[in-house]
């Protein structure tokens, strides 16, 4: 089942003869769940029983473009740094014994394809793997945590490396925190749809203007298999600190393959594209200020 957000109001992705179409939430359950996309992940034991008998059809063809955050106002966003190991190296760093741990400011959530206002000439991407909360945890264990999740989205973590690494303290929160910097989507894809969230296929691919055409220059290519802390052990060590409740979003890293260590960084008219196996894919694109 896919969750997403189409004019700030909740609905279901059905896929049909002539691609998905989109069902109300609000209006196929009565008036029972949603409109507004936090609460359904608000009652989510319900709305999934709910779901499970639900007769749903009539649902209306939308542009894909116009899907909007799947949930735009969590009330916590975590984000987890240095979780791939083929990424620590490539950062030359050793892999962390914690959770390495910072926020994007809601501010920064944005529609899963949404074009991004380039502030600098270092803007760095991360394709990563969203956990989206389904219940609410405290001090979890990996079978409490596992199943406090509601699903999963494809996100970007783009980073003004230069506003993150200045000092005297790392400024992760505020270099990470720009307009649009925290796409994610396309849809929230149910947990019960994610067989093995620790063997997905990530991936980014970005198309660059040339004289002539473009270039397709290959970004990413990991997989969640190499995540050094997986999702259920991000939720349960998190949980030790604070509350997490439905609705609240975790960037789970990225694997190796980001701009820095090689020097490419996002240009206006760069268009990327991430993708993550049976989740989906969101594409952004890039203008100067
Ligand atoms: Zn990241």
């Amino acid at each position: 089942m896919k969750i997403a957000n189409l004019n700030s109001r909740a609905v279901l992705l059905v896929e049909g003869d002539g691609g998905a179409t989109a069902v109300d939430i609000a209006t196929a359950s009565g008036g029972r769940f949603g409109p507004e996309p936090r609460k359904v992940f608000e009652q989510w034991t319900e709305f999934s029983a709910w779901v499970t008998d639900a007769e749903l059809t009539g649902g209306d063809r939308f542009d894909p473009a116009e899907l909007e955050a799947p949930v735009p106002d969590p009330r916590q966003v975590f984000a987890i740094g240095l979780n791939y190991r083929d990424h620590a190296k490539e950062a030359k760093l050793d892999a962390p014994e914690h959770l390495v741990v910072f926020t994007k400011f809601a501010s920064s959530l944005a529609g899963p394809n949404v074009t991004v206002e380039l502030p600098s000439d270092s803007v760095d991407y991360e394709t990563e793997l969203v956990v989206v909360i389904g219940r609410e945890v405290h001090q979890a264990d990996l079978d409490t945590a596992q199943a406090a999740i509601a699903g999963y989205a494809v996100g970007q973590d783009y980073s003004e490396r230069a506003v993150q690494l200045r000092g005297p303290a790392p400024q992760f929160s505020l270099g990470k925190s720009y307009r649009n910097f925290a796409p994610f989507g396309p849809a929230v894809t149910t947990a019960d749809e994610v067989s093995d969230p620790g063997s997905l296929r990530i991936t980014a691919t970005l198309e660059r203007p040339r004289e002539e055409g473009s270039e397709t220059i290959p970004l990413q290519d990991g997989t969640t298999a190499d995540l050094i802390f997986p999702v259920a052990q991000i939720i349960a060590d998190l949980s030790q600190v604070v509350t997490l409740h439905p609705g609240d979003l975790i960037f789970t890293g990225t694997p190796a393959g980001v701009g820095a260590p090689r020097g490419l960084f996002l240009r206006p008219g760069d268009a990327l594209t991430s993708t993550i196996e049976g989740v989906g894919s969101i594409t952004n694109r890039f203008v100067g200020r």
